[in-house]
């Protein structure tokens, strides 16, 4: 791959923006990579393990002379973020974020940009449960979805340059408008985030009562939710509160469902049961055969009895 940026700059220095630096780095996408954040811990460890080639105090002086900006800061303080560096943009340059909310990030980033930049939205649809600045690696993009919201009269050599990069990062890459990309996450993350935040929740409280069995038998399905419930509670809140008419929509939908089951179950309805579970498992099915996760027995863990006695 060939340099495709000369100069990137990373606004917050956590999961994404590592992973994305190291990405770029194995691609050979970038001249330079100047990250800032937040948090004299956050730059000194940043720079410890040489996660950028220069680590800045500030945003607004990480800016300069960047022909890419990258806002990886949680959805909450975009705005904030834009306003800080709208002064000190290069024209021609693009800015594009990472946050997990499209509307929203559009509507508290764009007022803050100047006329001679193009600002182009994107989600990659990767992560884990982990973050901070030590928490990235260059193959959490590998197949995975970036999503790019451009908005209306985008210029297209600034999209498929960015589209480019997210490519180059080991990504594929779709386009969509942004408020269809807020419904079909509110769907595929935010609301399953949810559930299972309340799920563990709920077996939190019961901890009491069952001493320390929900533990020792979390095999059983419960730790796949606390793996999701472990997620980083700013971005999180930050999601919910930015993304809430659609979320709240499919929570609707959800309890529907729920209530529905749960009357199947009062009523002893075993063909509603087996009828659901018949079709959610087929969903199981396609997106394995979509590539995006392994069939492998138990999500792959290498030795699962092994690794269930240890916890
Ligand atoms: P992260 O690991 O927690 O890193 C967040 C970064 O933002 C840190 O450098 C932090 O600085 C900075 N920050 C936090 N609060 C700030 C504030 N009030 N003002 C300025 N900077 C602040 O987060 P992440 O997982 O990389 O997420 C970053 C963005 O990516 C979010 O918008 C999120 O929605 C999106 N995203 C996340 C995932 C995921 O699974 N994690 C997936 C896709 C997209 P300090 O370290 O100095 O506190």
């Amino acid at each position: 791959m060939s340099i495709l940026y000369k100069r990137v700059a990373l606004i917050g220095l956590g999961l994404i923006a590592g992973s994305m630096a190291h990405a770029m780095r194995r691609g050979g996408l970038a001249g330079e990579i100047i990250g800032t954040a937040r948090s004299a811990e956050t730059r000194r460890i940043a720079a410890e393990i040489g996660l950028c080639d220069q680590i800045a105090e500030t945003a607004a002086e990480a800016v300069k002379g960047a022909d890419l900006v990258v806002l990886c800061v949680p959805v909450g303080v975009m705005a904030a973020a834009a306003e800080e560096i709208g002064p000190h943009l290069t024209p021609g340059a693009t800015i594009t974020d990472v946050g997990s909310v499209k509307r929203d990030v559009i509507a508290q980033v764009e007022p803050h940009l100047p006329e001679d930049v193009h600002f182009v939205p994107g989600h990659p649809l990767a992560g884990t449960e982990h973050s901070g600045p030590n928490s990235g690696f260059a193959e959490l993009f590998d197949n995975r979805y970036t999503l790019l919201t451009p908005l209306e009269g985008a210029d297209p050599q600034a999209v498929a340059k960015l589209r480019a990069l997210w490519e180059g990062c080991g990504a594929n890459v779709e386009e969509m408008d942004a408020d269809r990309h807020d419904l079909v996450l509110a769907v595929t993350s935010h609301t399953p985030h949810l559930i299972a935040y309340t799920m563990v929740g709920v077996a939190d409280d019961l901890r009491r009562v069952t001493d320390s069995e929900v533990i020792k038998y979390s095999a059983a399905g419960f730790r796949d939710f606390t793996r999701i419930a472990a997620s980083d509670p700013t971005m999180w809140r930050d999601v919910f509160l930015s993304n809430k008419d659609a979320t709240l929509e499919i929570l609707g939908r959800f309890t529907e469902e729920l209530f529905a089951l749960q009357r199947a179950i009062r009523t002893g309805d075993g063909d509603h049961l087996h009828d659901y579970f018949t079709r959610t498992r087929a969903i199981r099915r396609g997106i394995i055969e979509a590539g995006q996760d392994t069939d492998a027995p138990n999500f792959g863990r290498a030795s699962p009895r092994k690794e269930d006695a240890a916890e």
